[in-house]
């Protein structure tokens, strides 16, 4: 090769080759706060940003310590995206440092669920139709940061919008199935308000909320009063906490302990609930399975 063609050659390749862009970048674009916000980033970003959650899959959510180098990897995001609702307090506690870092609330316009006096419920994802106002804050929070391709972002945002209105009418279409008088949901943690408000059934947990007092003797007591006082066939947990305090409502009530829901986290790629439609496909089957089981069974003399 000529010498002067190399040179070209050299120059032309650090231009195009070494460009700091998007896709060689090795901190993430986008820096969700906890997996299942991440994953619906990465729904709408489709292959133009790199998403990533700050909290690893399976890891609790509600009392999360970031280390000093996760602060750093924050810094360095374009856009960090939040749930808010009270969620994630520890981010207020070092945001001063990220005053430059763009924040935006994914739960932004949904009426809060009170979860006690002056203290909302933050698990709104957990209602497949409020997912769908989360998808349409990420849609704009993208198109903010990179405009030329707005119209990307909104044809995958009303694709993954479609999939996420199927699991909203499958939703409705199971618990109008479930008898009025049997319409309870009892779960370990209460993080299914907006999931209640929206399909018209009554929550009834152990816990408010994760990381605070999980399964006291006087929790665990009141449900088996409720458990027994409404006759209810069937009582589930959640994946980031330990089950035995609900499994022990089912052995001293005779209800059925229909297993675990995906709420606060989604699994690895191998798991049962690696995306959110994954998790709302995985509960959808649990809730039918817990109830359909213990219904039938009702029916025997
Ligand atoms: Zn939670």
């Amino acid at each position: 090769m000529p010498r002067r063609r190399f040179w070209v050659w050299l120059v032309v390749w650090g231009l195009v080759g070494c460009r700091p862009g998007v896709e060689s970048a090795s901190e993430p674009v986008v820096l969700a706060t906890f997996t299942v916000i991440a994953d619906m980033a990465q729904q709408v970003a489709g292959d133009r940003m790199r998403v990533e959650s700050l909290v690893k899959p399976g890891v609790e959510i509600h009392s999360y310590e970031p280390t000093p180098r996760e602060i750093a990897r924050i810094q360095q995001a374009r856009l960090v995206l939040e749930n808010g609702l009270g969620l994630e307090q520890w981010t207020e506690r070092f945001y001063q440092q990220l005053q430059h870092v763009p924040r935006v609330t994914v739960s932004a316009g949904i009426t809060p669920v009170m979860i006690a006096p002056g203290q909302p419920d933050p698990h709104a994802w957990m209602s497949p139709r409020l997912a769908l106002i989360y998808v349409d804050n990420i849609r704009q929070a993208l198109s903010r940061i990179d405009p030329d391709h707005a119209h990307f972002y909104t044809q995958n945002a009303q694709r993954y919008q479609q999939q996420i209105r199927a699991f909203d009418q499958k939703f409705q279409q199971f618990w109008q199935s479930i008898p009025a008088h049997r319409r309870y949901l009892v779960t370990c943690e209460g993080a299914f308000g907006y999931m209640a408000r929206d399909y018209g059934f009554q929550p009834l947990y152990l816990w408010p909320m994760n990381a605070e007092q999980e399964g006291t003797p006087q929790q665990i007591r009141r449900v088996i009063d409720q458990v027994r006082a409404r006759q209810i066939p069937v009582v589930f947990c959640e994946s980031t906490v330990n089950p035995q305090a609900q499994q022990q409502v089912a052995r001293e009530t005779g209800a059925r302990f229909g297993g675990i829901l995906y709420v606060d986290s989604l699994t690895v790629a191998t798991g049962p609930a690696p995306t959110y439609v994954r998790l709302l496909e995985h509960n959808l089957n649990t809730l039918q399975q817990g109830f359909s089981m213990r219904l039938s069974l009702e029916k025997i003399p």
